[in-house]
């Protein structure tokens, strides 16, 4: 679907409308999450490694507190806009509201293609767009983290920043930090390990053996790769991969390991990957392939009304924020074809920043062990507690996870109230 006929912000208020009157909630009692509470838009002006001045366009939507500080990632995209920017944040408010972690939603942006910036010139875009939106960000306030093509070396120039307007160090503002300055290690694989979980939680319902079972993965970076190996380590076959070159589809399995290393750092691109019975296809050719599990793990808007009629996947799990429009979902649902939710999917990336957080604030350090055993907990209790909600209204675990979501917010505000 072109971009100008896709509006994300527009889906999730419909799905949250939906949600709204299955609760049997009135229209007073969440009409205040259909409007962001606050946006900024700031310009970005850079001077460029060959002396010429570039000023990109850069957002923060808090879309609301109710339940805790704003949290959510920033991303670098050459695609990002204002409305893709509030249905992230909204999301973020669903996605904290589901695992039960006391955080509001939001999400900031730059629009940009970091694959075209220099190392110097990615540092110069971070350090003026945190010292944009400083006004707004805090401990207690606002805690950005990392999104699509983001990572801790930004995260470290945005807690650098900070610190350095602020004077002192504050490494709770900012959370998906390198382990040597206060980050959490575990935090970098925490999405695709949440992946796995409720990948694990779903196989355990439907009493059903994960050993064998074929997965295809949409977007390889660090979500789609840290997914894949520990699938594997469960015993699944991950027989397909892609990235914005296209895919590759080895029947038998790949040797995940393998393909990371690859890629690399440098993010070599997998259209340049050759090997014995490796077959190339593109990434629609991916999202249709016979498997049993389908990842989506790049950006929204993939999983369209069009590719919805030819999924043969069993299962669908979002690591993806956003990927299934909402006429897609109605089409997989029609088929019966299960889909786990972003908001519940991928929810293993912001319960670990929480944890970071935590541990910021107490200048403290935790065990990897115990951080994945926390997040082990948090997603399995979100999980059952959709899966109850579905198996009790018959709904789609959209429906289910957005209204346990709508739920507890709207209690919040309830007993709050509204100011003054
Ligand atoms: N960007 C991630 C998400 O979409 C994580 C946000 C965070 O850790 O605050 O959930």
């Amino acid at each position: 679907m072109p971009k100008e006929e896709y509006n994300p912000y527009q889906e999730l208020l419909y799905t949250l409308d939906e949600a709204g009157q299955k609760l049997g909630l009135t229209k007073d009692d969440y009409k205040i999450l259909e409007k962001p509470e606050r946006e900024l838009k700031v310009s970005i002006p850079i001077e460029k490694d060959d002396g010429k001045v570039e000023v990109f366009d850069g957002y923060r939507v808090q879309h609301c507190n109710s339940r805790g500080p704003y949290k959510g990632g920033v991303r670098y995209h050459p695609d990002v806009d204002i409305d893709e920017i509030r249905a992230l944040a909204g999301w973020m408010t669903l996605k904290c509201s589901l695992v039960d972690i006391p955080y509001g939603g939001a999400k900031g942006g730059i629009k940009c293609d970091p694959s075209e910036l220099s190392q110097t010139e990615l540092k110069k875009i971070t350090r003026r767009y945190t010292t944009m939106i400083e006004p707004i960000i805090g401990i207690d306030k606002d805690i950005p983290a990392p999104d699509v093509n983001t990572n801790a070396q930004i995260m470290s120039w945005i807690y650098d920043t900070y610190s350095m307007i602020k004077g002192h160090n504050i490494p709770g503002i900012v959370t998906g930090k390198p382990h040597i300055i206060e980050g959490c290690l575990a935090r970098q694989g925490a999405t695709g390990r949440g992946v796995m979980i409720t990948i694990l939680n779903l196989y355990k319902k439907l009493k059903k053996d994960l050993k064998g079972a074929t997965v295809a993965i949409q977007g390889f970076g660090n979500v789609g790769q840290v997914a894949a190996q520990l699938l594997k380590e469960k015993g699944c076959k991950v027989v397909a991969v892609s990235d914005v070159s296209g895919g590759i589809y080895k029947e038998d399995g790949f040797d995940v390991l393998d393909l990371k290393n690859f890629v690399g750092s440098e993010r070599k691109r997998l259209l340049e990957y050759e090997d014995t019975n490796v077959k190339h296809i593109s990434n629609s050719e991916l999202l249709k392939l016979d498997v049993d599990i389908l990842i989506p793990a790049a950006l929204e808007n993939q999983i369209t009304e069009k590719v919805a009629k030819e999924i043969k996947a069993k299962y669908v799990i979002e690591a993806a924020n956003g990927p299934t429009t909402r006429k897609a979902d109605e089409i997989l649902e029609s088929k019966g074809i299960v889909v786990i939710p972003d908001i519940l999917a991928n929810a293993g990336g912001v319960i670990v920043s929480y944890f970071e957080w935590v541990q910021n604030k107490e200048s403290v350090r935790w065990e990897d062990s115990r951080t994945n055993r926390r997040l082990k907990k948090l997603l399995t209790k979100a999980f059952d507690q959709v899966w109850l909600k579905y198996e009790e209204q018959k709904v789609s675990l959209r429906m289910a996870a957005y209204m346990v979501a709508l739920q507890r917010i709207v209690e919040t505000k309830k007993i709050r109230g509204i100011f003054p």
